[in-house]
């Protein structure tokens, strides 16, 4: 299993190139949403890092679950309730009998379940799970191999690309009906931020 100082420096690394992106996600939420997904992460992931310490101190599920709740608390908006629902029901997963690396995929699977069941939602919509999606099936495709992290960098960045053309319905996207289309999702580029992030950690 992981050693504390392992996680710490994941959760760190993600927490800060989470903050680094906020910018970024406020500019692609200016184009279709109400231009706030930056400091709605900056301000969760500010917490995590204000909680590093605690997080750290625990085993991996119970880190998880802490990481989950900080974020419900904290971020708001859509995206807060279906983070903080990712990881309180990966941490979930972890604490029943499953094992890292071997059931990463399905620990990962249940994060995402969770997300679609809190979102009514599924691949496709123009979400976060235009990217969450995919990077699980190269998490179940691509297991054991040597090239895995590389292959969900890979995953997650073309992934996120594909939201451009997407129509969005679900979110507020969704409001702008086809004017929608032609804009990357913020929830699935943040996403992408912190898939790349604990792989570049993990690498
Ligand atoms: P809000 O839209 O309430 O201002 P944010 O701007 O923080 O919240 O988050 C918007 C992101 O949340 C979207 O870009 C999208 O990826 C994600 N999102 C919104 N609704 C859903 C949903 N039902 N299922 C999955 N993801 C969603
Ligand atoms: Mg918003
Ligand atoms: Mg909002």
């Amino acid at each position: 299993s992981l050693q504390p100082e392992t996680i710490k420096t994941l959760v760190k690394v993600a927490a800060e190139q989470v903050i680094a992106s906020a910018p970024e996600l406020t500019t692609l939420d200016q184009a279709i949403g109400d231009g706030d997904h930056g400091t709605n992460m900056k301000r969760g992931f500010e917490a995590v890092l204000g909680k590093l310490d605690a997080i750290s101190a625990q085993p991996l599920d119970e880190a998880l679950k802490m990481i989950g709740k900080t974020l419900v608390m904290t971020v708001g908006g859509a995206s807060g309730p279906l983070y903080g629902s990712f990881f309180l029901a990966a941490g979930e997963a972890l604490s029943h009998d499953r094992h890292l690396p071997d059931d990463l995929a399905d620990v990962f699977g249940s994060g995402v379940n969770a997300v679609s069941a809190r979102g009514r939602s599924h691949a496709g919509e123009k979400t976060m799970l235009d990217v969450l999606v995919p990077v699980l099936e190269t998490l179940r495709t691509a297991a054991g191999q040597p090239d895995l992290i590389a292959q969900v960098r890979t995953t997650a960045a073309e992934a996120v690309e594909r939201t451009a053309p997407m129509q969005a319905t679900k979110g507020r996207a969704s409001f702008l009906g086809p004017r929608s289309v032609g804009h990357v999702d913020p929830g699935a580029r943040s996403s992408c931020v912190l898939v790349q992030a604990v792989c570049a950690s993990l690498e």
